[in-house]
């Protein structure tokens, strides 16, 4: 069974250039694969995407019909398509059933997070793709945004709530390692202390809170993997390959039976 990657992150992050990465990278392989652009407000894909959200609802047209701002009319659209999306998940499905199955479905979302990670259609869109294929949500990280403890911090709370919502395996991609490597991350998430340490460096919150939030990361961390990549050069690709393939068997150890039991 191909496993499903879905790309979230914050706005500017990187996910739908790592989308044209692994596209590229992919079929330079030759390894068969499927994608789904689910932001209806992108301009220019670099990328041919199999089934694309623009070309079933527009999402400028969602603003006039229902006199929404931008925000509001691409959450509206997603909305809009995710009522269709057992269509879209069949043609996935007979995708997988051809004679060229795909080992890899990749998913892209929204430029703002929230449009995905806080609306039903994302909870829909997620349920009904893990309900039928191993699912991985693929967290993009801006590694050069995140470089100050206080953002890192913020930005792996986020994943963590993310992580808690989707109740599924989870890769924290550190992106744009061209611009700055992540080993920052990795110090910080292997040793508590040393993030202790940048954190009263920069003297910005309270001690105690932060002491007992790092805490909890620490034991967050312990759940996932985590892979510094560049979109841009591809760097770090195959490592995201090989976690995306680690995911999916914990998604078959764990998740599959989970999900039963939910049911
Ligand atoms: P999205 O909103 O998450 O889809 O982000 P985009 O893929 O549109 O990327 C936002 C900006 O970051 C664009 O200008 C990209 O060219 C740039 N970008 C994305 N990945 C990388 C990377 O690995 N390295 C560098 N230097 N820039 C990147
Ligand atoms: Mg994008």
């Amino acid at each position: 069974k191909p496993v499903v990657a879905i790309m979230i992150g914050m706005a500017g992050s990187g996910k739908t250039t790592l989308m044209q990465r692994l596209h590229a990278d992919l079929e330079a392989a030759s390894s068969a694969f499927y994608s789904i652009n689910l932001d209806p407000a992108v301009r220019n894909l670099a990328y041919e995407p199999d089934i694309d959200v623009r070309e079933t609802v527009d999402y400028k047209g969602v603003m006039k019909q229902y006199q929404l701002g931008p925000n509001g009319g691409i959450l509206t659209a997603l909305n809009l398509f995710a009522t269709k999306f057992d269509q879209v998940l069949s043609l996935v499905e007979r995708r997988v059933a051809s004679e060229t199955p795909p080992a890899h479905v990749l998913i892209d979302t929204p430029g703002q997070i929230e449009i995905f990670t806080w609306s039903a259609s994302g909870a829909v869109i997620t349920e009904a793709l893990a309900a039928s294929l191993p699912t991985v949500i693929v967290y993009v990280i801006d590694t050069p945004r995140s470089a100050r403890p206080v953002t890192f911090m913020s930005n792996m709370l986020y994943a963590c709530s993310i992580l808690y919502k989707f109740r599924l395996p989870l890769v924290l991609v550190f992106n744009k390692t061209d611009v700055l490597p992540a080993d920052f991350a990795t110090e910080w998430m292997a040793d508590c202390e040393a993030f202790q340490a940048a954190l009263d460096g920069e003297k910005a919150y309270i001690g105690s809170l932060s002491r007992s939030m790092a805490l909890m990361l620490d034991e967050f961390y312990s759940q996932l993997r985590a892979v510094h990549v560049s979109a841009l050069t591809g760097d770090g690709v195959p490592e995201l390959l090989d976690a995306l393939q680690t995911c999916a068997h914990e998604y078959q150890e764990s998740y599959a039976v989970d999900l039963a039991a939910r049911r």
